[in-house]
């Protein structure tokens, strides 16, 4: 047999990258199933996304995730995009499709996949997300083609909140209201699902200014914070018997979603979750 030195290339563009943790689940999980496959983590400074999608075609790249800033304009650049990434007019992950460079969103789908993991029933279902950005979009979009009937989006800034309100309203079956977000607002007490979708809790023990005694038996309550398996947030809905899904998991699963993009293979959970609790020394539940 003839050797071969070659190696795949996957990667992620972005900038700040130096902080990214995802090389450490996919190279993991490809090192685990012997894919000599390596996982570059590559800044990529605001205008220099043309010529690094220009590069990744050129030298044959499997795949590459898009992070902050480029997950917007790297749709100008690829050859097809999925309908719910055409949406949320974002995509972070990159990958070959019947010889087309194709995108997708894996964010919302890591999202979900906590939730049906845990068999959490979505039809009918009202939601309650805590924010308008990035991560707030990803998540509504998936909830809504899962069939969540009334997505509440809070938001400070009220034309974040609206633009968002407008996507699920003109382009899902969801039917989506903004409520304003000044001072300790209430959860709805018809909220089956809550998400704390802003980056409070993040970089410290902070948690989003809510009236935490209008939590209410029955509600499943989500984190999209990455690096905790327990954020203030979650702690305080744990603590009141409620059921909870860190941002952690849910970093795991989009990644699973990428790799299995990549590999056309089914991604090793379990071995990614291991090397994501050692990294950042935690277990999750
Ligand atoms: P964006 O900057 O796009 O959006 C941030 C949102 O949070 C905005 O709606 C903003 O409101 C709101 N916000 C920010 N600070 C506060 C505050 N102090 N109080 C209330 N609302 C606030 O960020 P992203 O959506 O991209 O990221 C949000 C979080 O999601 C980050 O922590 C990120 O790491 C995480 N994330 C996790 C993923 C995972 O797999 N676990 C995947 C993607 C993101 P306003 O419009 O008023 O400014």
């Amino acid at each position: 047999m003839v050797k071969s030195y070659q190696k795949q290339w996957v990667g992620v563009f972005g900038d700040p990258v130096d902080d990214n943790p995802t090389v450490v689940m996919e190279q993991a999980a490809f090192d685990h199933a012997g894919i000599p496959m390596e996982y570059l983590t590559i800044q990529v400074k605001k205008g220099g996304l043309k010529a690094a999608m220009e590069g990744m075609r050129a030298m044959n790249f499997t795949g590459i995730n898009i992070t902050m800033p480029h997950k917007g304009e790297v749709l100008q650049y690829l050859d097809e995009i999925s309908e719910n990434a055409r949406t949320m007019g974002a995509v972070n992950t990159v990958y070959w499709k019947d010889g087309k460079l194709a995108g997708e969103n894996t964010d919302g789908k890591g999202f979900l996949k906590s939730l049906q993991d845990a068999d959490v029933e979505l039809k009918g279902k009202h939601a309650f997300i805590l924010g308008a950005g990035g991560a707030a979009r990803a998540i509504a979009v998936e909830m809504a083609g899962a069939g969540v009937s009334v997505i509440r989006i809070a938001n400070r800034n009220e034309a974040n909140g609206q633009a968002l309100v407008k996507i699920i309203n003109e382009k899902t079956s969801a039917e989506a209201v903004f409520v304003p977000w000044s001072g300790s607002i209430s959860v709805p007490g018809d909220t089956d699902i809550l998400v704390n979708a802003t980056p409070v809790g993040f970089t410290d023990e902070s948690r989003p200014d809510i009236n935490y005694d209008s939590l209410r038996e029955g509600m499943e309550v989500c984190d999209v914070i990455p690096n905790k398996a327990w954020t203030p947030f979650l702690q305080e809905a744990k603590e009141r018997g409620l059921h909870t899904f860190n941002g952690l998991q849910m970093l795991i699963n989009q990644g699973a979603v990428a790799y299995e993009l990549w590999t056309g293979k089914p991604a090793p959970v379990e071995v990614m979750r291991r090397a994501m609790e050692e990294e950042y020394g935690v277990k999750l539940p």
